[in-house]
């Protein structure tokens, strides 16, 4: 994504494309289209709760003039961060990152724990050949649901013959969230320190596991140079060149959720549906808000550690309620923000979220 300087609130016509089409327009929070009015004017942002943005990049695809309403808001927060006017949930997650080098604040030491579920040494991405690093991602590398995905992905492609290493407890926030919420100087700290890291090691290509790293470090990284992708791409080309096979069969219907991340922000739709179409069996099925018109999840930019007040129906439930509505058995997605977000409403309805990762390694008989 591009840098808060290029945004230019001059060029506004006021057509309100960026408001009609922001997923959470709807909920009185916030009105894009004000905020940047207002920029115009040069007032603040008061009337509006600006950590309500999901970062989604919505008004981003819909905005005619280029204005790039999301660096307007991102500029906002900024301004928050640094005047030290900014929720406490926000505040320990930037401090977290800043010392333990992820929003938890769980040690670093720890970073590469998911890997003992694993029957098979993961090298360290500077003794591989390849030079081509797994980047697990903060959440993956802590949280309890979420770090089976990394143990799937790297089983997955190792069955797959692909080569590959890892940072290992080297591994650093990549600082997309960290410049969402606002604090550029601390993502700027982060990219400079992993673009360092990356180069000493020598890397070639990055798979992120997490379509939120894949936009910092594949839109962000410049200075890197590295080819950055997601790994339903590379699993995607691993099955159509028959590296990987898939020979149980998954017989259910399955609908596909875009995450933002992945589909509006980096064009990565066919992929994750070519994974699951040569699963025999599986049934996909579309929401009607699909590709890049997904509706977000409401799980980035900051969301995660944001605990809004409101009362409206979340588009999780939206999407929960659309997917039992045409009869899907499980909601799959590629991103654990939206794993995250998704599994609350679906747990309550009694359908399950499997991350892509977790289906393919069921129907090969690699779940962990
Ligand atoms: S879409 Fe662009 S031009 Fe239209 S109101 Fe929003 S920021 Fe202004
Ligand atoms: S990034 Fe998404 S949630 Fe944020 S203002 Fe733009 S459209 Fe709305």
């Amino acid at each position: 994504m591009e840098s808060e300087s290029q945004s230019n609130v001059f060029l506004c016509m006021q057509c309100g494309m960026c408001t009609g089409s922001c997923p959470i327009s709807g909920r009185d929070k916030l009105n894009i289209r004000k905020l940047v009015r207002r920029k115009q004017l040069q007032q603040g942002a008061k009337e509006f709760d600006i950590w309500f943005c999901t970062s989604c990049g919505e008004c981003l695809l819909r905005c005619p003039r280029d204005v790039k309403p999301l660096e307007v808001l991102i500029n906002e927060r900024s301004d928050a961060v640094e005047a030290g006017k900014i929720p406490l949930s926000i505040q320990k997650a930037l401090e977290s990152t800043f010392v333990q080098k992820n929003p938890w604040g769980r040690p670093q030491s720890k970073r590469s724990a998911w890997t003992e579920d694993l029957d098979f040494e993961v090298p360290h991405v500077r003794e591989t050949r390849s030079k081509r690093l797994l980047f697990s991602c903060c959440i993956q590398a802590y949280d309890p649901r979420c770090m089976s995905i990394p143990v799937n992905v790297a089983r997955i492609l190792h069955s797959g013959g692909l080569e590959f290493g890892i940072l290992g407890t080297e591994e650093s926030c990549c600082g997309n969230e960290i410049r969402r919420m606002g604090e550029i100087g601390l993502f700027e700290e982060l990219k400079e320190e992993n673009v360092a890291k990356l180069k000493e090691n020598g890397v070639q290509e990055i798979i992120t596991l997490s379509p939120h790293c894949l936009t910092a470090m594949k839109n962000e990284y410049h200075e890197a140079e590295i080819t950055v992708v997601h790994y339903t791409e590379v699993l995607a080309d691993l099955i159509e060149k028959g590296a990987v096979s898939l020979s149980a069969p998954y017989r259910k219907k399955v609908i596909y959720h875009d995450p933002c991340f992945l589909g509006k922000q980096n064009k990565v739709f066919d992929p994750p549906r070519k994974i699951l179409q040569a699963i025999e069996g599986l049934e996909l099925l579309e929401f009607s808000w699909n590709r890049e018109n997904s509706l977000c999840c409401e799980g980035g930019g900051g969301r995660m550690f944001y605990d809004a007040e409101d009362s409206g129906e979340r588009n999780s439930e939206k999407r929960v309620r659309e997917a039992l509505r045409k009869g899907a058995e499980v909601l799959a997605t590629s991103c654990p923000f939206c794993v995250m977000t998704l599994e609350d409403p679906a747990s309550e309805k009694g359908i399950p979220v499997k991350e892509i990762s977790e289906i393919v390694a069921e129907v090969m008989g690699e779940t962990s």
